[in-house]
């Protein structure tokens, strides 16, 4: 990955790939001041390009930092990088981070950063993988309750049990693996959301200690315009047999189906095709659907 070639901007420049270095004392890398998104360019434009910058200033706040670029400033570097690296179809990942000045977990007195790096990433799992369901594992690792953590921002810190949980269940011939919440409610998986299928009704956890994805809100509306009707709330584990489909929504998992979740079995059908339909059209821009 450090060795690609193309642009990376970095702190208001535009920086080699190779030379988008940071230092090993970084407050981020030690103690995990750091947010980040996850964004993807369909036709050259990225979807809710917008949403995703205010998403990433507010996890900055969160964090106690603010990210010494504005929203529009944010959006043109974000245009420059995709232009400068010639990419129309990609995945954009800005991260604004602490850096280096002071080493202990005050943080105050360390600069913000930011940087925006963009790359070709055409589907999180493979195109067959998608048509028959992914398999996902129990994750031992449960999502924390909102007093323990700042839940809401896409923070690095956040993403510690989705690597253990994604890699275990990699480990273990699972494409990804489910996590419930604290209270043994089933939250999300390791980077996307959950969604339930039984007949027209949809359900889907409440985003009440996980990230309310900006794909998630997507698609409900995609659900609700298509006749579904959606029903957010606490869903137990051993609920899940009554479900006949199961699909992830995620920036980067766009709407992925599940054919398994432990021992439960999902057959995907009418709801993932109509979702994944759906879902691909409202990501093309607007411009070309005037077309
Ligand atoms: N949950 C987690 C833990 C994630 O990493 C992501 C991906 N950002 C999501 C949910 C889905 O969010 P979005 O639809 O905004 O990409």
């Amino acid at each position: 990955m450090d060795q690609r070639d193309g642009w990376i901007w970095f702190d208001g420049e535009l920086v080699p790939w190779k030379d988008a270095r940071i230092h090993v004392l970084t407050h981020g890398l030690h103690y995990a001041s750091s947010v980040f998104e996850g964004e993807r360019a369909y036709g050259g434009e990225i979807f809710k390009s917008r949403e995703h910058t205010e998403r990433l200033i507010a996890s900055g706040k969160t964090l106690d930092f603010t990210i010494p670029w504005s929203v529009d400033e944010i959006e043109a570097a974000k245009r420059l990088v995709l232009e400068k690296n010639g990419l129309v179809d990609s995945y954009v990942r800005p991260v604004a981070w602490r850096g280096s000045e002071e080493l202990s977990v005050p943080a105050r007195n360390n600069k913000v950063h930011l940087a925006i790096a963009a790359w070709v990433w055409p589907s999180y799992f493979s195109v067959e993988e998608k048509l028959k369901g992914i398999r996902l594992e129990w994750s031992k690792w449960r999502r924390p309750a909102p007093e323990t953590i700042p839940c809401k921002a896409k923070a690095a810190g956040l993403y510690m049990i989705c690597t253990l949980s994604k890699d275990a269940a990699m480990a273990n011939g699972y494409a990804d693996a489910l996590m419930l919440d604290y209270r043994g409610f089933v939250a999300e998986a390791t980077g996307a959301n959950v969604f339930f299928v039984k007949g027209k009704e949809i359900h889907t956890p409440l985003p009440d200690c996980f990230l309310d994805g900006i794909t998630r809100r997507t698609v409900i509306g995609l659900a609700k315009a298509g006749g579904y009707t959606v029903i957010e709330r606490h869903i137990s584990p051993e609920e899940l047999g009554k479900f006949d489909e199961c699909f992830l929504t995620g920036t980067a998992a766009e709407v992925t189906p599940v054919s398994l979740i432990g021992d439960y079995r999902f057959t995907p059908g009418e709801a993932c095709r109509a979702m994944i339909d759906a879902y691909s059209r409202e990501v093309q821009p607007k411009r070309a659907a005037a077309e």
